[in-house]
């Protein structure tokens, strides 16, 4: 999850201590049906702390994470769900984090059918309201759940909350809260970079949300307007980026004078990302439009990868290597994220 303090990028130095600014977790969904009946699948998977090992053709082989997440269907523990372990482990400092006035952004990464989407979202029959909240709700529900709780047990502070969302799809923007208008689907949106605040989206719709119920609303427009087309992997597989953004403004109240005071305002921006899947092109039989899109979906992924590799570079030898930002939209977009004093994670499946 990327942080950096928005307020602070010009002064570079405030955050150069913090060197552990990557987190990364896996998280094992439960074998389906068809994995159940498959004799092929022999590997055994096991958690132990940040340990996950893997045993293979009686060949164990450990890989260590910052946390490691395994579906337990036969818990016995009273009111455990997974989404909930996950989110309170990896996700929920991040929304202290932004209220502390960082900048956040979570990716999710895996192959198509892994659990990225049910770990970001949920599943969708899936339902949060103010008393409860469903297990199968994912991190973006919970995360929006979280700010709000804040926000009305915080009186001096005046908050505002702003989302939009978009997915990139073929290297191309699609506002998925304004794409359709009376019927017509709009053209994909710009980039554009601003001198100091960095790339930005032109026309990239915002919405002040007051409440979880009117976020809920954006929810079901966003989710609805995903691009999805069948693979031979999974055919509900999505095949774009998602991207949900989330923008912070706290104000203080100076209750004395009973008038806010514009100087103490604090702006945090906060990115859920949801990866198209990572899988290889010659494992989805793809052709024609579904090649294409793997090709792009490739090409961003390795240019995250590479971004993410230039930076630890950067970092580890204290310089300012060229950084390929540019060569793929997503991570031109999240640029101001991914800098060298951002601290970024990945939820990896
Ligand atoms: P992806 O977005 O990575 O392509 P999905 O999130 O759509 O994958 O997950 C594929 C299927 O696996 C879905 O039917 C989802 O409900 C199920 N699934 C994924 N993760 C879990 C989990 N942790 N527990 C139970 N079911 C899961
Ligand atoms: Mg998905």
């Amino acid at each position: 999850c990327g942080k950096l303090n928005e307020i602070d990028i010009e002064d570079q130095t405030v955050y150069e201590e913090e060197n552990s600014n990557l987190t990364v977790g896996i998280r094992v969904r439960p074998l389906n049906a068809k994995e159940l009946n498959d004799s092929k699948i022999t590997s055994v998977i096991q958690v132990n702390g940040q340990n996950i090992i893997v045993t293979c053709e009686s060949v164990q082989h450990t890989f260590t994470y910052d946390h490691c997440f395994m579906s337990q269907m036969d818990t016995s523990e009273p009111g455990y769900t997974d989404q909930e372990i996950v989110f309170k482990n990896m996700v929920s400092p991040l929304v202290q984090n932004a209220f502390e006035g960082y900048n956040v952004c979570l990716f999710a990464y895996g192959q198509t059918g892994s659990g990225k989407s049910y770990s970001m979202m949920g599943q969708e029959s899936a339902q949060v309201n103010i008393i409860s909240i469903d297990e199968a709700v994912g991190i973006i529900p919970r995360f929006c759940q979280e700010i709000f709780t804040r926000i009305s047990t915080n009186m001096n502070t005046k908050t505002t909350v702003e989302i939009s969302y978009f997915e990139i799809y073929n290297e191309k923007i699609h506002d998925l809260l304004t794409n359709v208008m009376n019927g017509v689907k709009r053209a994909p949106l710009k980039v554009r970079e601003h001198p100091v605040f960095g790339p930005y989206i032109v026309d990239l719709s915002q919405h002040c949300v007051q409440n979880y119920k009117d976020l809920q609303t954006w929810l079901k427009v966003g989710n609805s307007q995903r691009a999805t087309a069948a693979t031979g992997m999974n055919e509900k597989s999505s095949r774009s980026h998602s991207i949900f953004s989330i923008i912070l403004t706290q104000t203080q109240i100076n209750n004395q004078l009973n008038s806010e005071s514009m100087d103490a305002s604090r702006r945090s921006k906060i990115n859920l990302v949801d990866l198209a899947g990572s899988e290889r092109l010659s494992q989805t039989c793809a052709s024609g439009d579904r090649l294409k899109e793997g090709v792009s979906i490739n090409k961003s992924l390795l240019t995250l990868g590479k971004v993410i590799a230039s930076l630890a570079e950067n970092t580890s030898n204290r310089k300012r290597g060229f950084v390929p930002y540019r060569e793929s939209v997503l991570t031109w977009l999240l640029k101001l994220l991914l800098t060298v004093n951002a601290i970024i994670s990945f939820a990896k499946f």
